[in-house]
């Protein structure tokens, strides 16, 4: 994919973007293909796939939720920004929180929200199981990709998210994770209101997006330790 069919795609999806936001993800965009000669960032660093597999998968998000208004966004496991940087430069009424426990993805994304001027965005350094008692009940969207299977993401990222918010994972296959989430989902005390299938334009590739709602609070004991996470998935 490049640019111009990136453009296109992105008017199928109702997303138009301004030149400044075009001149932005392209800036953004060098910057990952220059640090990841350094770092390990991302496997996918050519033209095609970084418009293709990072940004317009990044921005599928729109078909699960409206991102005009200036809601308060946490992106869990985010590496090098995905979804929740490119989330920002597109919707930028969004108050973002990237989250990520590898430092130096931290600072690649501290560099790229300077350079670009960003503001109400913030990074965040830590585990999501060990995210501070005050951003409990906090988020109004909460979204993540490629970070952990399903049942495991959930105790990630329900305890953070305000009563009747959304938890908005980006995933490919996911029945069979689905069939393992159930007790979760009960115990979170949220709901599975959607599941959003699609394929990727280009090259097909099937993806899902499920609308995870928030209905009560959370009991406190979550998140527990990851070890235990891990240990005794819910
Ligand atoms: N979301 C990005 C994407 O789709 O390109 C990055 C995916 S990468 C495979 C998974 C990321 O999740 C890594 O950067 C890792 O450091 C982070 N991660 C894994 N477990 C985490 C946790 N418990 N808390 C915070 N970050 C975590």
């Amino acid at each position: 994919m490049n640019l111009n069919e990136f453009l296109q795609e992105l008017a199928k999806l109702n997303i138009s973007l301004n030149p400044k936001q075009v001149d932005a993800l392209n800036t953004y965009k060098k910057m990952l293909q220059e640090y990841n000669q350094k770092f390990n960032l991302t496997s996918l660093t050519s033209d095609k796939d970084i418009y293709l597999k990072h940004f317009y998968d990044s921005l599928t998000l729109i078909k699960a939720h409206s991102l005009s208004e200036p809601l308060s966004l946490l992106d869990i496991g985010t590496g090098a920004g995905f979804p929740g940087l490119v989330l920002k430069i597109v919707f930028p009424h969004l108050k973002v929180t990237l989250l990520d426990s590898n430092n130096k993805k931290i600072m690649f994304l501290q560099d790229v929200i300077k350079t670009l001027n960003l503001t109400d965005i913030v990074c965040l350094n830590n585990r999501a199981e060990e995210l501070p008692k005050e951003k409990c009940e906090y988020f109004d969207i909460i979204t993540s990709r490629a970070v952990a299977n399903l049942s495991v993401l959930l105790e990630l990222a329900i305890p953070y998210l305000k009563i009747n918010g959304y938890f908005l994972p980006l995933k490919s296959n996911i029945t069979e994770e689905l069939s393992n989430s159930k007790n979760a989902l009960k115990v979170l005390n949220c709901d599975l209101e959607k599941i959003i299938e699609f394929n990727l334009p280009f090259n097909n590739s099937y993806r899902t997006i499920l609308k995870i709602k928030k209905q009560a609070k959370t009991p406190p004991i979550y998140p527990r330790s990851y070890s235990q996470i891990i240990k005794k998935p819910l």
